[in-house]
């Protein structure tokens, strides 16, 4: 991909606020995918597939948005919060595309769009017969985030801008980020990919060149 075609992409962003972004990626994810795609689907294909596939960027960053924001928001259930249980479960597609749990409060029982709040949460789940652990968002609005942290006080996660402005902010957010990586198995590919660049980094022959789109995805992922 050109990076002329990189910039053009660029050029049709700049200045968009992050739910407009949202809804782009999510449309063009929807065009491409279609209603009934999950990641692990996808995942099953070979990387010749995906990169046949992946013809132009907007294809390719609404993907990459798309799993990137399976693993990294729940919905919750909060009904139960004076005994201290706290029910967590991922979003389903519909959720991910409408921004429930991202740009509409976490809670199963609330719509509330203003003053949300990250929280990291330690989330224990069954997949494929095991039992896993993953450290997932919640973002919730004052009043269910008071009820998140009734019986325990759940780290806050500060927005990126935040981080820009306090570097040692920056530095926590960066490791909890690799602790949770590490613990999120929807990303091994990418870290074992990362590894290899890692360990190899003029080395790219037989893995795929990893591009950063992180540009595209400035503060949607608060
Ligand atoms: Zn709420």
């Amino acid at each position: 991909m050109s990076e002329y075609s990189k910039k053009v992409f660029r050029d049709n962003l700049q200045g968009l606020d992050a739910y407009t972004r949202h809804k782009l990626f999510m449309r063009d994810y929807v065009n491409f995918y279609g209603h009934n795609s999950q990641p692990s689907n996808v995942e099953t294909k070979t990387e010749f597939d995906i990169l046949k596939e992946n013809h132009n960027w907007e294809q390719r960053v609404a993907k990459k948005y798309y799993d990137k924001l399976f693993r990294e928001y729940c919905i919750a259930e909060l009904k139960y919060y004076k005994e201290g249980r706290i029910a967590l479960r991922w979003r389903i597609e519909k959720e991910v595309i409408t921004g429930k749990g991202q740009f509409i409060c976490a809670s199963t029982k609330c719509s509330n769009t203003s003053e949300l709040k990250s929280w990291e949460v330690n989330f224990a789940y069954m997949e494929d017969g095991e039992k896993k652990n993953a450290l997932v968002k919640i973002r919730l609005c004052p009043k269910c985030s008071d009820k998140l942290n009734y019986s325990k006080q759940h780290p806050e996660i500060k927005t990126e801008k935040d981080e820009v402005d306090n570097s040692d902010k920056k530095k926590k957010r960066e490791s909890i980020s690799e602790r949770s990586n590490k613990k999120r198995e929807g990303n091994s590919k990418d870290i074992e990919r990362q590894k290899l660049v890692d360990n190899h980094p003029d080395d790219l022959s037989g893995i795929v060149k990893i591009e950063n789109f992180d540009e595209f995805f400035t503060g949607l992922f608060v």
